[in-house]
């Protein structure tokens, strides 16, 4: 099997085609402190692309709540579980191979999904289900993906629903409380286990922004995307016989909605740019030969992964290197957090808590135009308040603020939106209280 590098991971892995790299790659981060769990994004999508008969299931972009509910059901617990056997010694990272900062994370030293197979095909009497002979995965039950926020709206269980959620409910022991909302579409990832998986050919990646696509002439539903997809972003449609997925909302990202940008400038996906949160800001990484990022301090998703690596790939040991980066939650035990978001953790959190005042000027820009925006700047401005915030190490440090302002600048490099990072407040006058 050829040899790839993985920069999430720090390292050459085993992938099953040749390294290939497309000229820019989609690419997005979600800043998971501020969802609200609204769902809007997952209407944006459902009423875009998968309100038709036999999409009734398919949910290419859902919020599941953390940590007991998913979509498909424990789609992570089982894909860890099937990792963690093939890695007998643990999921492990060696925190101090930095690579000369090619490895932000450390090194992973354990197998991927892509390398765990070989061995875990051949053990007998396995109950835990594999997949295409290339790929660590398994295939959900029809029940799994029944209920999308099954553990979310459910605080008491039914007593008739298909006889299996029967009961009172369920007591924990008492412990300190915690969950949070998990935004999830397809990552388009650098190296998919969906196109890896596909004995048809039919999934591709493409070379101009590196959005994954499933050919629909070519497709034939053996559903090997399906089981080979380790965050089950890949659907099957029964009246069809073919799988779908997230499409990135291609047109929009090629900036053929000429009713909202007549002037052809890429605008943001239909469930970024509905995000009521405020909590999603897409664009491009320009990629290298070599499959690296080219340096870019000035674009907002590589200054936010690359520089102040506050947004972290979901689950980088699968090894598919996904393009989705997420700011973790800080009120989250950071065991779980590392096992979901890597080493990188208590890092990206003390570089949210306490943020240097580039990186508070980009948090105002999310989700503040319809365009992506391709280029910020922020300027200073002057001192208006001080906090002490407690990081994740439990130290305290003084966080000085100061009302910069922050301006987002479209593809064609023009001025779209600016932002202070204090809310001006504008008093009506007592005539205009109740009109516009
Ligand atoms: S998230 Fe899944 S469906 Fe999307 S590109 Fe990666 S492997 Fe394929
Ligand atoms: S990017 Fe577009 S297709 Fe993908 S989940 Fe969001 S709205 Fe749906
Ligand atoms: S629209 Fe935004 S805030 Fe609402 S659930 Fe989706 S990601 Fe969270």
């Amino acid at each position: 099997m050829p040899r790839v590098h993985n920069w999430q991971l720090g390292r050459e892995m085993l992938y099953p085609y040749d390294e290939s790299h497309p000229k820019r790659q989609f690419a997005f981060v979600f800043n998971i402190n501020r969802c609200i769990g609204c769902q809007t994004c997952t209407m944006a999508c459902k009423s875009t692309w998968t309100f038709s008969r036999g999409q009734e299931y398919m949910w290419w972009n859902n919020v599941e709540s953390k940590p007991y509910g998913g979509y498909p059901q424990f789609w992570d617990q089982k894909l860890l579980a099937l990792l963690e056997r093939a890695n007998p010694e643990g999921q492990v990272w060696n925190t101090a191979q930095k690579d000369g900062g090619q490895a932000p994370y450390g090194a992973f030293e354990g197998k991927t999904i892509f390398e765990a197979l070989s061995e875990e095909q051949h053990q007998e009497g396995d109950t835990l289900q594999k997949t295409s002979g290339r790929v660590l995965g398994y295939l959900p039950s029809d029940q799994e993906w029944e209920a999308p926020n099954i553990y979310e709206d459910t605080a008491r269980r039914p007593d008739n629903w298909h006889q299996r959620w029967g009961g009172e409910g369920t007591s924990l022991p008492a412990h300190h409380t915690w969950f949070f909302h998990l935004q999830r579409i397809c990552n388009h990832c650098t190296y998919p286990g969906c196109l890896a998986a596909c004995p048809r050919q039919a999934i591709y990646k493409r070379p101009e922004d590196g959005v994954v696509l499933i050919d629909q002439q070519r497709c034939r539903g053996y559903r090997k995307c399906v089981e080979a997809c380790p965050y089950k972003k890949s659907l099957y449609r029964g009246t069809t016989r073919t799988s779908e997925k997230c499409v990135a909302c291609y047109p929009r990202l090629e900036g053929r909605d000429s009713v909202i940008t007549p002037d052809g400038v890429p605008i943001e996906t239909r469930c970024m740019a509905a995000c009521v949160g405020k909590i999603r800001m897409q664009g491009f990484a320009q990629i290298a030969k070599d499959g690296s990022w080219e340096k870019d301090p000035d674009n907002p998703i590589y200054y936010m992964v690359k520089e102040e690596k506050v947004a972290l790939p979901l689950y980088p040991q699968f090894g598919t290197e996904p393009n989705g980066f997420y700011i973790p939650p800080r009120w989250v035990p950071l065991d779980y957090l590392v096992q979901m978001f890597g080493p990188g953790v208590e890092h990206a959190i003390e570089a949210y808590v306490c943020p240097s005042r580039r990186m508070l000027g980009l948090l105002q820009l999310f989700r503040a135009s319809q365009k992506i925006i391709f280029r910020f700047k922020v300027s200073e401005g002057k001192k208006v308040g001080e906090s002490e915030v407690t990081l994740p190490s439990g130290k305290k440090r003084m966080l000085e603020i100061f009302n910069d302002t922050a301006t987002g600048y479209d593809a064609k490099g023009r001025e779209i939106v600016q932002l202070t990072v204090e809310e001006p407040v504008f008093e009506r006058s007592p005539e205009h209280y109740n009109s516009i």
